[in-house]
This record gives structure tokens, sequence and C-alpha cells, in this order.
């Protein structure tokens, strides 16, 4: 037990240690590039872009080019394939991750190490001690939507899934989970479940079971949390009455699980009889979660960038609980801690750990006209402490496993400066939406315009429940379609107007002058039977992606016809823009 509390970190401690960090982020920069060149100096492709040892910045930008995803994946797949060389990282590569996918459209393979293992933990136990000064917890546990995916070997005999995967199946999480006192509250065959709607049942059940314990509701981003309480709208006098008889529904049919919560769930007639009344007595769902967990703290999870439009449900389900937006990472690696929790989740800024990777940035300001935008060469990247704040860049990773220079595709802006290390804001993906003409619009865009439509939609008490969208070229000239799956049925005046409005919201000039001129056709909104968005996520899900890493795909292109064919089959309407005459 001592041994235990001895080993549990100091939050003060973690602090020190960022801001030493971060006070002095140019010089860990160097060093921390150096420690990454050194120790695969040998590997196949730093020999191939003649280092030759070398370690500074300098050298190390003159000869390595910046690469994609796309310039990697041979070099992956020899890795996965079993390869015995060292082609990216001098130390053999184990594990590969699976990246969810969802934004693009395409499963990725990267490797994956224990370092990035322990950047994870660093990251988290960073934010914990920034949120834990202002938020503090007692003991106690989450209730964590958490998924552990399925595992499966590659051809060369590596272990592959996706990150958070292979980061809830290490022991560091576990410790660390308990070190900021938040163990899940669900068992390990819950987490692990081969079903993950059974898993989501069962980590209700369990939040409801020790209701009075839970300190922190979380997920790695925040729609699995919206989706979670979706879910138990619709299961929740189930959950009471499992809960009242202490006998698992029968809808659950894994037998490990069934034997896990057995030993969890004994007849509690009082507790039931208590959240049926909560259930019941409330508006609309309208702070479930207060009324559900009355010692809950705080709600946590990603929730800027493409979790945004799931923040106004997020808000609704906490009632008067604070949202506490997560770090920002991918996996591919960790980029920023969260450190100032206070903000609401919209402004909420990431911290680049400096020793976590080296870090480069494309400057993305606009120089000269769209027309000149074809001859222009693209700008070099600036390093961590170069960047400046109110400009926005891409943002370039080497990491501990095997990435050197890699575009990860983020659009960030710098807003300001912890020490010396850059506060990010996640901006969007570059370049989610294709171009028809000279438009160029991005996921935020998108997000935007559907935001003003969906006010529209208030004054008949709906909501859009999820969207996507598509760059139609099949019919001259092109023309956006934009899909919704709205709460309820609106009327189709509301919908034209809607749809009215997605067009004339795109503020982006390009769009605007090539729509005034019919370069561009008219918007189109199709609108999706009710529970589309749960189709594509089951597509997903199937194709062993997890609900942790699950994000809407924002714009389906032609290499998607799955999810292109699900949602084409589920239009139940379809409206064209008057928008522009
Ligand atoms: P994955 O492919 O599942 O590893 O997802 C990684 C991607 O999720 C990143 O490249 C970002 O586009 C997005 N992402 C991760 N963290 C955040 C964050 N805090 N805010 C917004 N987007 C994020």
């Amino acid at each position: 037990m001592l041994e235990e509390a001895e080993k549990r970190f100091d939050p003060e401690e973690v602090i020190a240690e960022f801001e030493a960090l971060t006070k002095d982020a140019k010089r860990v920069q160097v060093e921390t590039l150096k420690k990454i060149l050194k120790e695969n100096s040998e590997t196949e492709y730093l020999k191939k872009w003649g280092l030759d040892g070398k370690t500074d910045p300098e050298s190390y930008c003159s000869c390595v080019p910046l690469v994609t995803h796309k310039d990697l994946e041979p070099l992956i797949q020899q890795i996965a394939d079993g390869s015995p060389h060292p082609i990216l990282t001098a130390k053999p590569i184990t594990t590969i991750t699976l990246s969810s996918g969802t934004t693009q459209g395409k499963r990725k393979f990267v490797p994956f190490n224990d370092e990035l293992t322990e950047n994870t933990m660093q990251i988290y136990r960073t934010s914990y001690a920034f949120r834990n000064r202002e938020f503090p917890i007692g003991n106690g546990k989450a209730l964590s939507f958490i998924y552990g995916s399925k595992q499966f070997k590659t051809k060369g005999g590596l272990l592959a899934g996706t990150a958070t995967t292979n980061v809830y199946r290490s022991e560091q999480f576990k410790k660390t989970m308990k070190d900021m006192q938040t163990p899940c509250c669900s068992p390990d065959e819950v987490i692990f479940g081969p079903d993950f709607q059974q898993s989501l049942y069962c980590h209700l059940l369990c939040g409801l079971i020790f209701r009075n314990e839970i300190q922190v509701i979380s997920s790695t981003f925040a729609h699995s949390i919206v989706h979670s309480f979706r879910c138990f709208e619709l299961v929740w006098e189930e959950l009471c009455s499992d809960i009242k008889t202490g006998t698992l529904s029968a809808r659950i049919t894994d037998p490990t699980i069934r034997t896990a919560m057995a030993k969890m769930l004994k007849p509690d007639p009082e507790l039931a009889d208590k959240i049926h009344e909560k259930c019941s007595s409330l508006t609309n769902w309208y702070g479930l979660i207060e009324e559900l967990f009355p010692n809950v703290k705080y709600i946590y999870g990603i929730m800027t960038g493409s979790m945004e439009p799931y923040l106004k449900k997020l808000r609704h389900y906490a009632g008067g609980i604070p949202l506490l937006s997560a770090d920002y990472g991918s996996s591919e690696g960790w980029i920023g801690a969260n450190v100032n929790p206070t903000r609401p989740p919209e402004m909420a800024t990431f911290a680049v750990l400096p020793n976590i990777g080296y870090f480069e940035f494309i400057p993305l300001r606009e120089i000269g006209s769209p027309e000149s935008a074809l001859v222009r060469v693209e700008p070099r990247p600036v390093g961590l402490t170069d960047v400046e704040v109110g400009e926005e860049y891409e943002v370039v990773v080497t990491s501990f496993a095997g990435l050197y220079r890699y575009r990860l595709g983020d659009v960030v802006k710098v807003v300001g400066f912890h020490n010396s290390t850059p506060e990010l804001q996640f901006v969007c993906r570059r370049n989610l939406m294709p171009t028809i003409n000279i438009d160029k619009n991005t996921e935020k865009d998108l997000q935007l315009s559907v935001e003003a439509a969906a006010k529209l939609l208030t004054a008949e008490k709906l909501e859009v429940v999820d969207f996507t969208s598509q760059v139609d070229l099949s019919s001259e000239p092109g023309h956006y379609v934009i899909f919704w799956e709205v709460s309820g049925d609106a009327s189709d005046e509301i919908l034209q107007d809607c749809c009215n409005c997605l067009d004339s919201t795109f503020v982006d000039a390009g769009y605007v002058s090539s729509r005034k001129v019919q370069a561009i056709g008219p918007l189109e909104l199709k609108v999706l039977k009710k529970g589309s968005f749960q189709k594509i996520l089951d597509h997903y899900v199937g194709l062993g992606s997890t609900l942790n890493q699950f994000k809407t795909p924002r714009c389906v292109g032609p290499v998607n016809q799955t999810v292109l064919n699900i949602l084409c089959n589920n239009v139940v309407k379809s409206y064209m823009s008057g928008a522009f005459g």
C-alpha cells in the first residue's frame, strides 16, 4: 500500500517539469531531435537521405524531405510484413496502429512503440495536473466510454490495433488512471468486449451502479459521450429493470461480459426507483448527467474541431456540469496538452510539449490572388518557437516512432505562448473538401454553415443529429450536397429555408463568386432517415475501427463508396438551393 502511494505522481511536480520544459522549448526541441536522430541514425530511411550522423535541425531539414502518409506507406507495409531490417526505427517496431480513417475515408497503418505510450501518459498527466488545480477530484471512479477494438496480427506477425486500444491495453494506462483517481468504473471484460453495443450498455449500467462514486464522465472524443446518452434515452427503462431485479438484460449475449457483470449486479430496487424517478422528471432529458451522477465534477473529452457540432447536445445533457476539452494528438503521436481547463471548449488551446517529438509548422497565410495559387511555392516550415501568434499552420511531426517530417494534415492557429512553447487552436483538417472551381471551403466553413442553418430548426424544436457532405461532380457544373439527419419531421418550407441558408452562408470568396456565375451549381440538401449515421458508425466499427476514435466523415469522397451508398440509400427528401437566383 505504502509502496503504491509512494509511486503516485505528484501533480505539482508534473507542472514544475512542464514549466521547465516549456521555458526552454527551443533547446528541448534541438535535444529531442538529436535524440531521435542519434537513436535511428543507422536506419535505412535516414541513411538514404544522407544525414551521415548529423543531428542539428538545419542539416536535418535540408537533407530529409517533407512527406505525407502516402510516401511512407510502402515502408510501413514492409515493416508490417515483417522485414528484419531497421527501416524507420533502430529498435524493431512490434505494434502497428490503425488510424480511425474516418476523416479521409481510408485507414492508415502507422508505427507504434513504447515511447508513444509514454508520451500519451505525459500528456494525460500534464493536463490532469492543471485540471486538478481548478477542478479537484477526490477518490472515485470515471464513467469512461472506452472500447478496445479487435487486434489482429499483420502478415509479419506484428500486433495491429487502434492507437486507443494499444494504450488501453498497456499497464501504464491503468496505473495513470488510478493515479488520477479516475479508474474506469467498468470491468475490462466490458471495455474489451467483442460487441460495442453490448459494451456501451454495460458502461451505462456500471455508471448507474456506481453513480455516487462517479467523479468524471469521459471519452476520447465528445461524440462518444453524446452517442452514449442518446442510447441511454432508448434503454433507460431496461437499465432500471436490470438494477431492480439484479439480472442482466438478455441483449447482453457475450458470456465473458455476463460473468463480469454478474459480480457487480445485485438487486437494488431502491436505486432503480430513484433513477426511474429522476429520468421521468426531466424535460426533454435536459440535465440528465447532473441528475444521474450527483458527484460528477466535469465531463471530459476532445470537444474541438469536428467535435464542436456535438457540444450543444452535450451541454443539454450536462445541465450545470462543466465541459472540459481534452488534449490534441493523433495516431501518429501526441502534440499538445490543454493546460487552460477553465476555457470553454470552443476556445480550448493546446500547449505543445517540446520533448515528445520535433515539430515544424508550414505557414498557410494567403499570399497573392487565387489565380496565382498555381505558381505559388509552398512556404518553408518554421520551427516550434518561430511560429507567430495569429497565423495558421499545417503541423509537421518527427516522432520517436519512425516518422520524419511527416505532414499531419491538420491546420492549427497559434493563439499565444505558454512560456516559449506555442498554444495552438485546432482549426480543421487540410483539404477536406475538394475544389469544384476556385472555391476553397474547409471543414470549418461547412461546420459554420450547418450551424447557421440548423438554427432555423430550433423554432420547431428540432436539431441536426449529424451531418456530412459530398462534392457532386456527376453533372455540370458540380455542386455541394449536404446530408442531414434531423431529430424529427421538419416542414418542407423550413427545410427549403435551411437549404438556402446553407448555400448562402459559405463566405469563401471563391465559392460565392462561382455560385454567382453558376460555375458551381445550387447546393443540395438531402435529408436522411433516422438512424443513418448509426449505420455509418456501424460500418466503421465493422471495419475494426473503434468508437473511441470515431469521427463522422465531414466530406465523403468517391473512395468511400460504402458510406456514399449508405447515404444515398437513406435519403428521404431533397431540396435545391434558390439562394443565388
Ligand atoms: P486518429 O486518426 O483517430 O488518430 O485521429 C487523429 C486526428 O483527430 C487528428 O489528426 C485531428 O485531426 C483530430 N484531433 C485529435 N485531437 C484533436 C483535438 N483536440 N481537437 C480537434 N481535433 C483533434
